[in-house]
């Protein structure tokens, strides 16, 4: 089971005892997650995976969970890494995969986050958790806070795409709208969780989120045979996902499962949302506050990333770069995609594509490199803003083939 040693602060390395539930330094850095990793080398053998479980919890040694009864599990993680051939034949890269995270339970791969977290808190008898979120973060939470019986409070912006705001009434959480951005969110739930007697589970605030998350590290490795791929494209909001799988790289280096050689890190963002672009052009190691953030991928509307530095670093050390595409943009390579592969992506693994496009015209990346991008949703979970691409009928269309017939 798992080889969990302790906490350790991302910012001044104090270290913190496993067992009590715990959020941010006093410092303010985030907490990472460390393990006995001699003893999990020693003990845990990569060749054993093919009977693991086909979900992320395949990975426990490395998860934090202590007690396996406590893991609150959907079917998340372990998703398909597929080839996407005519999309690189069209782009000029001709070795291309997209890791499809829509497929995790609520759509979207903030399911293995929550599912790590949540299962924590009922380790740790949590018993109300509180969250702010821009959409996606909430359904996985109100998910598995149902799953596992636990109430979720849940803050999220009011403009949110309508599935998440149905998903999370549905699975019984307490939601309030806010007429804001996350950023707002997140200080009313600071502001209140005290008295409320909220555990807050906001982005690396709560240090159980990246664990879950690092597993889409383990699984690309994995399913590539434990080489990994020259090139990762990740659709950055706050950051999580970059940061842990950076980390899970460096635990399966320790493990001896890979070798010290990495990907380069590509943090993609919005035009209406690009403090970590903005700091990495300006060689600056933390962001800015985005005023009027704005944009259709609303995981990407995060104005000041926490772990802004963790990620600037894994993307400066990774020989990799931080780029912004437009709405626009996006909106195109998600039909796209679409119509030449089958896969109906969300907007924020969308503006991968379009920024892969971009990439490959600068000549920043070489057509013959391996190549692979997360799609962190599902389509299904964004019908508002594909639905402005593709109005149900116009008057022209009337009885026509393609448009609207009406049965004599
Ligand atoms: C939350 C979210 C993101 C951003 O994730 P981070 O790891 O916080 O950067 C990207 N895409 C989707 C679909 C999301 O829900
Ligand atoms: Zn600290």
């Amino acid at each position: 089971m798992t080889t969990l040693s302790h906490l350790e602060c991302s910012l001044c390395q104090k270290r913190f005892e496993a067992g009590i539930a715990h959020n941010l330094c006093e410092c303010g850095g985030p907490l990472l997650v460390r393990y006995h990793l001699d003893k999990a080398r020693e003990n845990w053998n990569r060749e054993w995976l093919g009977r693991a479980p086909a979900t992320m919890w395949r990975y426990a040694p490395v998860l934090p969970v202590s007690r396996p009864e406590k893991i609150v599990s959907l079917g998340e993680g372990y998703t398909p890494l597929v080839r996407t051939r005519r999309l690189g034949a069209r782009l000029g890269a001709d070795q291309l995969w997209v890791k499809d995270e829509g497929l995790n339970p609520t759509g979207s791969f903030k399911a293995r986050g929550l599912s790590c977290a949540v299962s924590m808190a009922a380790e740790l008898g949590l018993t109300k958790l509180a969250i702010p979120s821009a959409g996606n973060a909430a359904s996985a939470m109100a998910a598995y806070a149902a799953a596992a019986g636990i109430e979720a409070h849940i803050f999220m912006p009011r403009d949110v795409p309508s599935s998440n705001y149905i998903e999370c009434k549905a699975f019984g959480a307490k939601v309030t709208l806010v007429d804001g951005l996350i950023s707002d969110c997140a200080k009313i739930v600071n502001d209140r969780k005290q008295e409320e007697g909220w555990f807050d589970v906001s982005t690396l605030k709560e240090p159980y989120r990246i664990e879950g998350k690092k597993t889409m590290g383990y699984e690309v490795a994995e399913q590539f045979q434990w080489q990994l791929p020259g090139v990762i494209f990740y659709p950055t909001g706050g950051g999580v996902g970059l940061i842990g799988m950076w980390k899970a790289f460096e635990e399966m280096e320790t493990l001896g499962w890979i070798t010290a050689k990495r990907p380069k890190m590509i943090a993609v963002q919005v035009e209406g949302c690009q403090p970590v672009v903005r700091a990495f052009e300006q060689g600056t190691p933390r962001s800015e506050f985005w005023q009027n953030a704005h944009t259709v991928a609303s995981g990407l509307r995060v104005p000041k990333p926490l772990g802004d530095f963790l990620v600037l670093n894994a993307v400066r050390d990774s020989g990799g770069c931080a780029i912004a595409v437009s709405d626009e943009e996006l909106l195109d390579a998600g039909i796209q995609l679409a119509a030449e592969e089958g896969m109906f992506v969300a907007p924020e693994g969308a503006a991968c594509i379009a920024a892969l496009e971009k990439l490959l015209a600068s000549g920043f990346l070489k057509p013959d490199e391996k190549i692979v991008i997360y799609n962190t949703g599902s389509g299904l979970k964004y019908l508002e803003a594909y639905s402005t691409r593709f109005p149900r009928v116009s008057g022209g269309e009337q009885d026509k083939l393609g448009g609207l017939i009406t049965p004599r």
